[in-house]
């Protein structure tokens, strides 16, 4: 699933392409991604308007358009956009730029989502960013004490914090050497600071390498990431953690795989 890193390689990678560009053609394949709007009427919405930003929260792009009005694209467990002139198997529509390029929206497991809105109402319930210089340890270590819940749980929740998914929930906890079932509020105030160190750190290090393609990922150049090779715990259940030397654990937690050591995260 893309979480934070991989569509902000996605926005990086178009934004040059998008920014004040207008929109000449819009093709639709399959309308199923495209919600609360027809596909007239989406195509009515987006041509002839120019794009005059891109940027991402959580794991949204949004499209601020010159009518006044966003496109917004979560990518859902499989989407992504491709620059190019064929897409790729999975297309579902695609939007053409004055000038000739094509982006695709493509996704195998359609639940990616696209929408065209007034405003950005939906995302307000979206808690801090991680990346950037908004959320502070102070912040952290106080948002963690105010719920009573697995810490693993409540990473993976994007009321209490933007774009983290399963993936960096566990590296991030492997970093600060915190188990994933320990209750929030029993954090301590330099395992707080340990553990945003950790996400800050391991997000930023996953945006330099392109991402994770731990499935079907590929970037808007149609390439793999390359985090995954950096990976400590996830996906290597029963390989040695590198830390310690002792075997990478798999448990169920909140319906999600979740990985780690068992001697190194207390
Ligand atoms: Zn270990």
């Amino acid at each position: 699933m893309p979480e934070l890193p991989e569509v902000e390689v996605i926005r990086r990678q178009i934004y040059k392409i998008v920014k004040n560009r207008t929109i000449k053609k819009i093709e639709i394949m399959d309308s199923r991604v495209i919600k609360g709007i027809t596909p007239a009427e989406f195509k009515k919405q987006l041509v002839g308007k120019k794009i005059t930003e891109l940027s991402r929260r959580a794991k949204y792009l949004i499209f601020n358009l010159s009518s006044g009005k966003i496109l917004l694209v979560h990518l859902g467990m499989a989407g992504t956009l491709i620059i190019g002139d064929k897409g790729q198997k999975y297309n579902k529509y695609a939007l053409g730029f004055e000038g000739g390029k094509v982006i695709y929206y493509c996704d195998s497991r359609m639940f990616g989502k696209t929408r065209i809105l007034d405003n950005l109402e939906m995302l307000q319930n979206i808690g801090p960013e991680p990346l950037g210089g908004g959320l502070g340890r102070e912040g952290f270590f106080n948002m963690l004490r105010k719920h009573k819940v697995k810490i693993k749980i409540l990473l993976l929740n994007q009321a209490f914090l933007a774009g983290l998914g399963n993936i960096y929930a566990c590296e991030a906890l492997y970093y600060a050497g915190i188990h994933p079932k320990r209750k929030s509020d029993k954090i301590t105030r330099r395992e707080s600071d340990k553990l945003l160190e950790g996400i800050k750190k391991i997000l930023s290090q996953s945006v330099k390498q392109g991402g994770s393609s731990v499935d079907r990922y590929v970037n808007a150049s149609g390439e793999k990431g390359r985090m995954q090779n950096h990976l400590k715990v996830y996906g290597r259940e029963g390989l040695p953690c590198e830390r310690c030397g002792g075997k990478v654990k798999k448990i169920n937690l909140g319906q999600r795989g979740t990985y780690y050591c068992p001697r190194c995260q207390k």
